[in-house]
């Protein structure tokens, strides 16, 4: 079971995906964790995707995909993947698909959070007060949920052609926005 956990900046994708992995024993997939280690260590890729992300802009699609990859690799008895921040534009849709398809696989659903911009700002600036992160500001935020907007949001329309774009409402308390996302994962099975 393969599930794209999809939704704005803030809109609490690495919260849900933490319990998804709990409840079903998934792998977790964070694309945003994998880049903060990267700029943690202080390594090569980390000091490139640093300049992107601190501008609140994406990471090159080359560039993500060739960490993905490795990470899809690093784990091949995962008995499913919860992908968290990915994919995030449709050329990474579009490569996910054969990634998997070459692994046997597919993405059997993508859950949407749906939350308002001005609680997603409203998240993002109090998160910005203790995460210590670059992008967590108000200038950053803006330009983030704007860099959303043009480049990830068409992926709905994507999925939702391909009958795979699940939304739920993002806004409510976190358990009860768990228990839709079961809900969905419990019909894939
Ligand atoms: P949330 O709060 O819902 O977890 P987020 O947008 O705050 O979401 P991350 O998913 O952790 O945070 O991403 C942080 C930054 O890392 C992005 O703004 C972007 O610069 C970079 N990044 C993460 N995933 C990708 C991706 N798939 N493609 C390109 N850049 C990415
Ligand atoms: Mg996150």
């Amino acid at each position: 079971m393969n599930i794209v956990i999809f939704g704005a900046p803030g809109s609490g994708k690495g919260t849900q995906s933490e319990r998804l992995i709990e409840r079903y024993g998934l792998h977790h997939i964070s694309t945003g964790e994998l880049l903060r280690d990267h700029i943690a260590r202080e390594t090569e890729l980390g000091k490139v995707a640093d300049a992107f992300i601190s501008k609140g802009n994406l990471i090159p699609d080359e560039l993500m995909l060739d960490i993905l990859e490795h990470e899809l690799d690093a784990h091949p008895d995962a008995k499913g993947v919860i992908f968290d921040g990915f994919p995030r534009t449709i050329p990474q849709a579009e490569a996910l698909n054969k990634m998997l398809e070459k692994r046997g696989t597919k993405v059997h659903a993508v859950v949407g959070l749906e939350v308002p911009e001005e609680e997603l700002t409203r998240r993002l600036l109090k998160r910005g007060i203790d995460s210590g992160r670059s992008d967590d500001n108000a200038q950053t935020i803006a330009k983030r949920l704007d860099v959303y907007r043009r480049q990830t949001e068409p992926l709905k329309e994507y999925y939702n052609s391909r009958q795979a774009y699940h939304p739920i409402n993002g806004s409510g308390d976190i358990d009860t926005i768990f228990n839709d996302i079961t809900r969905i994962a419990d019909s894939l099975a």
